[in-house]
C-alpha cells in the first residue's frame, strides 16, 4: 500500500457539502492544503445532482412543514425565520464568489422562482390564514401575499386551476422572491473554482475505506475503484461528507461522539413533465400539506425546475423504502450499520414509527395511477402521457438515543464533530443544501475555534458580514443584506424590486 504526503484536511465526497467546506477553508487561509475523495466519476453525483433533489432554495416560504400549528390553531414561524436566514447566509457566501470575478455565472445555479403555498378545505384554509397572518408581520415574510380568490389564483397558477368544480374551499399565499436552485452546478462551479487554487486536488472514483487514529490526526485509506489500488493518506482533519453514507465512516472512526447514531434511508421518486407547452404554464414551486401519518419531507409540490438552462415541471415526493444509505449504494448498507451501541435505538424507532411505516408501504404499493391522481390535486387536467417517473435521491434520516423513548427519528440534519476537533461528519438531510453554508459555518466554530475567533475572523466578518441571529431580529440590516444578495446574484435588477425570471 502506497502512503502518501500529509495534507491539512481530507473531504470525503464531493458533494455541495465537502466542496462548500472546500471552498470556504480556501478563502480563509490560503496556504491550506487539501483533498477531496469523490468514488463517482464526478461532482454531484449523488442527492446534489439537480435531479436527485428539488431544488427548492428553501427560505421557508411556502414549506408549510416549517411553521407547525399548535391544538389552540397557534402556528409558530421560529423554524421557518431560521431557516430563512440560514439561506441569506448561503447567498451572502455565493454573492462574494459571484462578485470576485473568477468563480463563473450565477445565472447556471440559482433562478427567481416564486414561492407559493396552497390548502385544500377549511381546515387548510383556517390553517394558511393564521400563518400568513404571523409570518407577514416578520421582516422576513413582509412581502408575502395572501389569497382566497380563485381569480387571483388562476393568475397566480394557470395550471392549476381549470378543472375544479367551483365549491372547491382554496387559499394561497405567494412570495416573488423565491429560488430554484441547481446545487449541481453550484458543486461543479465550487469544485471548478477549487481546482483553480495551489495544493488543492479533488480525486474521482476513489473510495475512503477506513480511518485510524495518528497522533492529533487520523491516517485514511482510500481505494481506486477501478483498479483496486489503495493508498493512504495522513490529515489533521477529515471531514466526511460523504452524505448518506456518512455514517458508516463515522461508525469506522469509532469517536466516542459517533455512539448510539443509526440510519434510516428513505428513497424518493417524481413525476416529471419536459412538454413546452405544459411548463410554460406554470412558473412557481406550489408547495401543499402532506397527508396525515406521512413525514415532513413527503410535502407535496408542484416545481418550475431550471436546469442547464431549461424549464421542467417536477411533481412529488413520492416515498419508498431500500436498504441502500446512496442511490448507487448496497442493499447491505442498512444492515451493516447495525452496532451494539445503535441496536436499541433502532428498535425503539421500529416500535414506535408504526404510522411511518404504514406510509412508506402505501407509497411503495402505489400505482402509476395512483401517483397521477396525488399530482391531480394539484393540476386537475394532467395527462399521463406528459409525466414520467423518475428515481430521487436517497435521504438517510438520523435515527438517536432518546433517554425517554430508547430512540428517535429526526429529520434534520446533525453536525457530529470528534470533542478534539480532528474530525466531523454531517448527518441527515433536511433542509439541507440550501443551508450548506450555515452547517460548514458551524463546523468551523466547532472544530477550527481558535482560528475562527481569530486570524480568520476579519475574513469571515468581510464574506459574511450578517449572520442569522442578527437577521432574524435586525429588519433593517436584513433589508439591506437580502437586497445586495439579490442584485448580486442578479435575481432582481439593480434599482428594482422586481425578479427577473428567465
Ligand atoms: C428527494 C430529495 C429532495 C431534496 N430536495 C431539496 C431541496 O429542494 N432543497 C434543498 O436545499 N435540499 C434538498 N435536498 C437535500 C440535499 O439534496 C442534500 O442535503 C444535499 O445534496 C447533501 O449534500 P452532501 O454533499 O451532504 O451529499 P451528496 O450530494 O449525497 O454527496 C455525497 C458524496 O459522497 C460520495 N461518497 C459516499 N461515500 C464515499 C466514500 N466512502 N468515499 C468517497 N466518496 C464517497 C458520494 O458518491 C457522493 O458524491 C433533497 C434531498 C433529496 C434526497
Amino acid at each position: 500500500m502506497a502512503h502518501n504526503e500529509a495534507v491539512d484536511v481530507v473531504l470525503v465526497g464531493a458533494g455541495i457539502m465537502s466542496a462548500t467546506l472546500a471552498v470556504l477553508l480556501k478563502e480563509l487561509d490560503p496556504a491550506i492544503k487539501l483533498e477531496v475523495v469523490e468514488l463517482m466519476d464526478s461532482g454531484a453525483a449523488e442527492s446534489s445532482n439537480p435531479w436527485n433533489n428539488a431544488g427548492t432554495g428553501h427560505a421557508g416560504l411556502c414549506e408549510l412543514n416549517y411553521t407547525p400549528q399548535a391544538a389552540d390553531g397557534s402556528v409558530d414561524i421560529k423554524k421557518a425565520v431560521h431557516i430563512n436566514t440560514q439561506f441569506e447566509v448561503s447567498k451572502q457566501f455565493w454573492s462574494y464568489l459571484t462578485k470576485k470575478g473568477t468563480f463563473g455565472s450565477c445565472k447556471s445555479f440559482i433562478s427567481p422562482v416564486p414561492h407559493l403555498s396552497f390548502v385544500q378545505g377549511d381546515s387548510g384554509v383556517s390553517f394558511l390564514k393564521e400563518r400568513f397572518n404571523v409570518l407577514s408581520k416578520h421582516h422576513a415574510f413582509a412581502d408575502m401575499e395572501y389569497t382566497e380568490d380563485k381569480g387571483k389564483m388562476a393568475e397566480w397558477m394557470p395550471l392549476m386551476m381549470p378543472g375544479r368544480s367551483p365549491d372547491e374551499v382554496l387559499a394561497a399565499t405567494r412570495v416573488m422572491n423565491g429560488t430554484d436552485v441547481n446545487f449541481g452546478a453550484l458543486t461543479n462551479q465550487l469544485l471548478k473554482h477549487l481546482t483553480s487554487a495551489p495544493d488543492t486536488q479533488v480525486k474521482y472514483c476513489k473510495r475512503v475505506t477506513g480511518l485510524k487514529r495518528n497522533g492529533n490526526g487520523w491516517t485514511v485509506s482510500i481505494k481506486d475503484v477501478n483498479n483496486g489500488n489503495t493508498r493512504e493518506v495522513d490529515a489533521k482533519f477529515v471531514f466526511l461528507g460523504a452524505g448518506g453514507a456518512a455514517l458508516p465512516l463515522l461508525q469506522a472512526s469509532g469517536i466516542e461522539e459517533s455512539k448510539g447514531f443509526g440510519g434510516f434511508p428513505i428513497s424518493g421518486q417524481w413525476l416529471r413533465c419536459d412538454n413546452p407547452e405544459v411548463v410554460k404554464q406554470h412558473q412557481a414551486k406550489v408547495y401543499s400539506q402532506a397527508a396525515v401519518g406521512s413525514p415532513p419531507m413527503s410535502v407535496p409540490h408542484l416545481d418550475t425546475r431550471v436546469v442547464d438552462g431549461k424549464k421542467s415541471l417536477l411533481f412529488g415526493p413520492y416515498a419508498g423504502f431500500t436498504t441502500k444509505f446512496l442511490k448507487h449504494g448496497s442493499f447491505m448498507d442498512l444492515p451493516l450499520s447495525v452496532r451494539a451501541g445503535n441496536i436499541g435505538p433502532m428498535l425503539a424507532v421500529a416500535k414506535n414509527n408504526m404510522d411511518l411505516t404504514k406510509y412508506l408501504v402505501s407509497e411503495v404499493m402505489q400505482s402509476m395511477e395512483q401517483r397521477l391522481d396525488s399530482l391531480r390535486r394539484f393540476y386537475p387536467q394532467a395527462k399521463a402521457e406528459d409525466w414520467r417517473l423518475e428515481v430521487a435521491g436517497q435521504r438517510v434520516q438520523i435515527i438517536k438515543k432518546d433517554p425517554k423513548k430508547g430512540g428517535i427519528l429526526q429529520f434534520g440534519t446533525e453536525l457530529v464533530a470528534a470533542k478534539d476537533g480532528s474530525l466531523a461528519a454531517l448527518l441527515g438531510a433536511s433542509p439541507g443544501a440550501s443551508v450548506t453554508v450555515s452547517i460548514m459555518l458551524e463546523l468551523i466554530e466547532k472544530c477550527f475555534a481558535d482560528k475562527a475567533r481569530g486570524e480568520w475572523a476579519g475574513k469571515l466578518a468581510e464574506i459574511f458580514p450578517a449572520r442569522e441571529k442578527v437577521l432574524e431580529t435586525d429588519a433593517a440590516l436584513y433589508r439591506k443584506i437580502n437586497t445586495q444578495n439579490n442584485i448580486a446574484l442578479e435575481l432582481v435588477e439593480e434599482n428594482s424590486e422586481t425578479p427577473s425570471y428567465a
